[in-house]
């Protein structure tokens, strides 16, 4: 791997540039020994910070000892803010835009400014560091070939419950985010809505003191919750596996895979599982036997 270290922030090539660079920078999901010496050297070198909340990142730069002209940029103003952060941009000065915790724009203010530099031609130029998703996927154990990043589920119940049933045959890893006062009744509504028998992997307070996984069939997960006085402190990512597609990889025909092999686990060896599942999906009996070990041991 070619490791790039000329980028567009020594001193001497920004000065060569008539318009200023966007620099889109993560930071840390809680430990701050995760942000990288490229996103520091990028918050030191930039003319303005566009921050999600001005007196949260205020802190993070006096930590690493930079002072800087901040500008607020948030959900309720990044219109309003986008113009002037663009003129910043046409006068030849880079801004680096950060938001509270992790990559910006990903459940975080930033897409209409981001979009909008684009739209006018600046450079915009990502810093890449921490991601609560991502980093959550990388030790699920859930496959990650293919996921679906679908963001809050609605606070609402009826919109939850609508919500998680629009997506009850989806095919990829499911991904949420979730706040802890509503961690018990999302994964109660999960529950109901795609079965206590779905494959769930919570990850909680990631890179913090108290991260811990959380990993089971959404039934084991809900009663570990309920019994672990911390159980719902914290942030938390909410993973879900997919359903397995079955043959033709018709979506309107795919079904829980996971729920007829632990039915018939409850009963059968493993062999005559793989042969009886694969007769009633049309999936492969190798790929079925290996997920009936898999959910035997587990
Ligand atoms: N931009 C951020 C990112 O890149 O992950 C996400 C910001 S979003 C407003 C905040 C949500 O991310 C939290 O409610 C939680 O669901 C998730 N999150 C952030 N940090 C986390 C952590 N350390 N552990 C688990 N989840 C986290």
């Amino acid at each position: 791997m070619e490791n790039e270290v000329s980028d567009k922030l020594s001193p001497d090539s920004r000065k060569s540039e008539s318009k200023g660079t966007l620099y889109v920078v993560a930071t840390p999901i809680g430990n701050l020994d995760d942000l990288s010496p490229r996103a520091t050297r990028t918050l030191a070198i930039a003319d303005v910070v566009a921050a999600e909340d001005t007196r949260h990142s205020g802190r993070l730069l006096s930590h690493l000892g930079i002072q800087k002209r901040m500008v607020a940029l948030h959900d309720h103003n990044e219109k309003d803010r986008a113009a002037g952060i663009l003129a910043e941009l046409e006068a030849g000065r880079d801004v680096a835009l950060i938001s509270d915790a992790g990559t910006p724009l990903i459940s975080d203010p930033g897409y209409v400014l981001v979009s909008e530099a684009r739209a006018a031609g600046y450079r915009v130029s990502p810093i890449p560091g921490p991601c609560a998703l991502v980093a959550a996927l990388s030790a699920a154990g859930l496959p990650t070939d293919r996921f679906l990043y679908v963001g809050f589920l609605p606070a609402k119940r009826s919109g939850r419950r609508a919500s998680l049933d629009s997506l009850s045959r989806e095919v990829s890893t499911l991904v949420f985010y979730e706040s802890p006062h509503r961690i018990l009744e999302s994964v109660r509504d999960i529950a109901e809505v795609l079965g206590p028998d779905r494959e769930i992997v919570l990850g909680r307070e990631i890179t913090k003191t108290f991260e811990t996984f959380y990993s089971g069939s959404v039934a084991e997960v809900l009663a570990e919750l309920e019994s672990d006085p911390h159980g719902s402190r914290g942030e938390f990512v909410v993973m879900i596996r997919g359903v397995m597609a079955r043959a033709g990889n018709d979506e309107a025909a795919t079904m829980d895979v996971d729920r007829v092999l632990r039915v018939l686990l409850a009963e059968l060896p493993v062999k005559k599982v793989a042969r009886m599942a694969s007769e009633l999906t049309g999936l492969s009996k190798n790929e079925l036997y290996q997920r009936a070990l898999e959910l035997k041991d587990s």
